[in-house]
């Protein structure tokens, strides 16, 4: 039995933080802080107290709360990528692929994604959750800002390994403004239909992989309908002119 709980915090326009409670321990891991003060409330509403905190990447939207939270959980270990030393200053610990965190009798199993920064981790909870920061949103992916779309497939495809039922925690709620995309590349496919009817307001977010497997056209690239649409058949050329088109829908 999991004892794990996920609480999403809105923050700023449209980004998501969370804590990851043990529900035993009345611990929690602080994720992406991207701003301090909806994060400490939600930490004293819910009377946790904080013992991590794990940031995806660099971006300011989602570190700019840690010198805050830390202000007032005092020195907690402060976990991210080994490439993001020098770029996240309240670092303490710099994660590697298959690096090992335990938290809320959960082994956590840390991974390396990069494509939208050069260096970002998700970190995988077995009880079947994923802190993925900006890699993955609904209906689609984070945008390829520092790595190549090279790098972007293959973190995506590292991820859509994980078990149908994994729970993504993303960065932002984008779903519904990507779903146009993704019909666009696949009108014709029903399980569209599906997702749009039970789907209808924020939030989405946890997203469930099996349904983005379905529908995501980013984790399709084996599928006939999706080369057909970007005139290509290799999987990472596919993903790579998908991200472009939908840089420019
Ligand atoms: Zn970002």
């Amino acid at each position: 039995m999991s004892r794990i709980a996920v609480h999403r915090i809105p923050v700023l326009q449209d980004n998501y933080s969370y804590l990851i409670e043990d529900t035993q321990e009345k611990t929690c891991v602080v994720v992406d802080p991207a701003e301090a003060g909806p994060v400490n409330a939600a930490i004293e509403q819910l009377g946790l107290k904080p013992v991590m905190l794990w940031n995806t990447h660099h971006h300011a939207d989602h570190i700019d709360g840690n010198p805050g939270v830390l202000d007032r959980a005092g020195s907690i270990p402060v976990y991210g990528s080994a490439g993001d030393r020098g770029r996240i200053p309240q670092l303490t610990h710099f994660l590697q692929a298959g690096d090992g965190l335990e938290f809320g009798g959960d082994m956590v199993r840390v991974l390396e994604v990069p494509g939208h920064t050069r260096s970002h981790v998700a970190y995988y909870l077995p009880s079947g959750h994923l802190f993925s920061g900006d890699l993955l949103f609904g209906y689609s992916c984070g945008k390829v800002f520092e790595g190549s779309m090279e790098d972007m497939y293959r973190s995506v495809a590292q991820v859509a390994q994980l078990p149908d039922e994994t729970l993504i925690y993303c960065g932002h709620e984008y779903t519904l403004n990507n779903r146009c995309f993704a019909e666009t590349v696949e009108p014709d496919n029903p399980d569209h239909k599906t997702r749009a009817a039970s789907e209808t307001a924020p939030p989405t977010v946890p997203l469930q992989l099996g349904q983005e497997k379905k529908t995501n056209p980013f984790l399709r690239w084996h599928v006939p309908a999706v080369q057909a649409f970007t005139g290509k058949t290799e999987p990472a050329e596919v993903f790579g002119e998908l991200r472009r088109r939908k840089d420019n829908f």
